[in-house]
């Protein structure tokens, strides 16, 4: 049996336009402005006006450590929306924005897979509503200004050694990595080492994601740091006046987009920070507005739990007085083989023992989860390859686990193929047994947090840091920053910050490399290994066969 490819599935929708789809949740005509007639934002007049309603019910979808080929979070996260809505809920979906670069390196969208998918995905995923352009510009705007600044006799006395603001592109430039800005003269400024990084790795983009409001958002980019003097004293961007400016460029991009689902229903798609370096979830304004006009809100986290979740948990809904009242942990056979040694290459034949040595991966994450007081359900995101046995093998592991494991079938099947799970989120949200609660305290010392989490969350003995890292860390408690929640950026493929020790490792240290304070976005990140933040091309890009085709369509992006 052959399947249609993702673009050959979304080009067949049958699309409504978006202000029925709006109508569903109740914004009317004149509270969406349109982009086109199957994308519009939500004006800000609308999500002012349902500030009061009481929220719905909050559902996160996360997963286990993913394997190269990603484990179906989008598509189980459209298929729970579209499943909920079948079965007589009023549910809306919040997933990110994808970053334009990596679609032109490795194939692979953000808007879902399959019959599970958001629609128009070729717009998702290249320009969309102009939002990450928007981000994109107000960043630069702030580095040239520091810039001209300088020029104009750098009355702040900046340390032009010391700027730590750099420039962004959503591109995958790997040349721009590192460069030597200025040069040419006096006329040109005095040279400097910088750098380029892609736009969803900018403090601008985390902002955007955790801001409540546009005032809330120049707040915060005014409490960006920008450079440190000679003295080490911190210069921020409200320094450099550019708080102002940038919040204007950024007044579109912080109204939600809303766009629909192959099933029509609705599907907001706001704000894609990074999963390392930032907290990896959709905005704030999407997520908080959905739950006052939907009875459930399906959303997701980046990479696995350990990461995802943690960050959801511990920075979104600390941030947004946010508590999910379900969580979706989605596992494949696939990865429960392949974190119990079968090679990416034998995936597609039967190996029990393999799925079985597999499973404590996902056996962890499911208590983790119940750790921070949310019940858990596991989907087994179907694959046509499973067998029979490795679907039970996983379903009577997680049943000995005191949980339940529901196999899906939403991506070959739309809706229909999940109105199992549909039903158990509404028994286990409705049953009103989530006791939400983060995992640390606001004021507990950071290293103290960043040690939680490595013990709680990744199991590890211990956490190593330097004397530096541990005086830097000091030193921001000391400015006042010690109520921050952390960041951690680590790899995503294991619970260690080894990415080939899979499973559920235990015995071993997590080393801090680096620490950095994201001031404006108000969290700290805690880097352990390498963290790029411009990717790459690969050797042959998918760009080199990207085209239109003679009906002026899109082929060869998914
Ligand atoms: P994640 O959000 O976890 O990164 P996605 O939902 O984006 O993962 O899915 C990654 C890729 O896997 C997509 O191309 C999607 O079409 C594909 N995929 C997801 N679920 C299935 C499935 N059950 N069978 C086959 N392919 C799938
Ligand atoms: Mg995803």
């Amino acid at each position: 049996m052959t399947y249609k490819t993702d673009i050959e599935i979304a080009r067949d929708a049958q699309k409504r336009p978006i202000q029925e789809i709006g109508a569903k949740l109740g914004i009317g005509a004149e509270d969406l402005l349109p982009y086109g007639h199957d994308k519009a934002k939500v004006s800000q007049s609308f999500i002012n006006s349902v500030q009061d309603r009481p929220n719905g019910k909050l559902v996160l979808v996360t997963a286990i450590n993913p394997t190269p080929a990603g484990e179906g979070k989008t598509t189980t996260t459209v298929g729970l929306g579209d499943g909920l809505n079948r079965i007589g809920k009023k549910a809306a979906i919040c997933i990110r924005e994808a970053s334009l670069g990596p679609n032109f390196g490795m194939k692979g969208g953000a808007a879902g897979g399959g019959l599970a998918q958001v629609v128009p995905m070729e717009d998702m995923n290249l320009h969309f509503t102009g939002d990450f352009h928007a981000i994109t510009s107000a960043h630069n705007l702030l580095s040239a200004m520091i810039d001209n600044h300088i020029y104009w006799g750098n009355e702040l006395e900046i340390d032009i050694r010391r700027i730590v603001w750099r420039r962004v592109l959503d591109m995958n430039d790997r040349a721009l990595r590192q460069i030597t800005a200025s040069l040419g003269g006096v006329a040109n400024g005095f040279p400097r080492e910088t750098g380029f990084d892609i736009t969803v790795a900018s403090e601008v983009m985390a902002i955007l994601c955790l801001a409540r409001d546009l005032a809330d958002l120049q707040e915060r980019l005014g409490n960006m740091i920008v450079a440190y003097r000679r003295d080490r004293s911190p210069v921020f961007c409200r320094d450099i006046k550019a708080d102002g400016a940038m919040t204007v460029l950024l007044k579109d991009a912080m109204q939600p987009n809303l766009v629909q689902t192959l099933e029509n229903n609705p599907a907001f798609v706001h704000g894609g920070p990074f999963a390392n370096i930032a907290h990896g979830c959709n905005s704030v304004t999407a997520t908080t507005t959905a739950l006052k006009i939907a009875d459930y809100v399906v959303t997701e986290a980046g990479f696995g739990a350990d990461l995802g979740a943690e960050k959801f948990m511990n920075i979104k809904c600390r941030k947004a007085g946010l508590a999910p009242d379900a969580v979706v942990l989605v596992a494949t056979v696939r990865a429960m083989k392949m974190n119990g040694g079968v090679a990416k290459a034998d995936l597609g034949e039967e190996n029990v023992a393999a799925v079985e040595a597999g499973c404590p991966n996902l056996g962890r994450h499911l208590a983790n989860l119940k750790s921070f007081g949310v019940p858990v359900v596991v989907a087994i995101n179907h694959f046509v390859t499973d067998t029979e046995a490795e679907v039970k093998a996983v379903q009577d592991y997680i049943a000995a686990q005191g949980a339940e494991a529901i196999e899906c079938r939403h991506w070959a099947m739309g809706s229909e193929g999940i109105e199992d799970l549909a039903r158990k989120v509404v028994e286990l949200a409705e049953g009103g047994t989530s006791a939400f609660a983060p995992l640390y305290p606001d004021d507990m010392p950071l290293m103290k947090k960043v040690e939680t989490i490595a013990k709680r969350i990744y199991h590890a003995d211990a956490v190593l840091a330097d004397k530096s890292v541990r005086n830097q860390l000091a030193a921001w408690e000391e400015q006042g920053y010690g109520h921050l929640p952390i960041c951690m950026a680590k790899t995503q493929y294991s619970f260690s910050t080894d990415p080939n020790l899979r499973g559920a490792p235990t015995g071993h240290s997590v080393p801090i490399r680096e620490v950095r304070l994201s001031a404006g976005a108000g969290f700290v990140v805690v880097i352990c290994g390498e963290i790029m933040t411009m990717p790459g091309l690969p050797r042959i890009p998918s760009a080199e066969s990207i085209r239109l085709n003679d009906d002026g369509q899109i082929e060869g992006l998914f």
